[in-house]
């Protein structure tokens, strides 16, 4: 499954990430550790970028 990285964008095979993080019942997936603690720390930040750019 293709998904993307909230926090820098990139497309990546998500089976291919340990890193996940689940917020309000929906689960992001991450490409790098950088972009999960990035996203850790201000997580309202990436998601509401998320439902901007749909
Ligand atoms: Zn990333």
């Amino acid at each position: 499954m293709k998904v993307v990285c909230p926090v820098c964008n990139r497309l990546f095979e998500a089976e291919c990430t340990p890193y996940k993080e689940i917020v309000n019942e929906v689960m992001y997936y991450f490409d790098t550790e950088m972009c999960l603690l990035g996203f850790r720390k201000e997580p309202e930040r990436f998601i509401t970028k998320c439902k901007n750019a749909e």
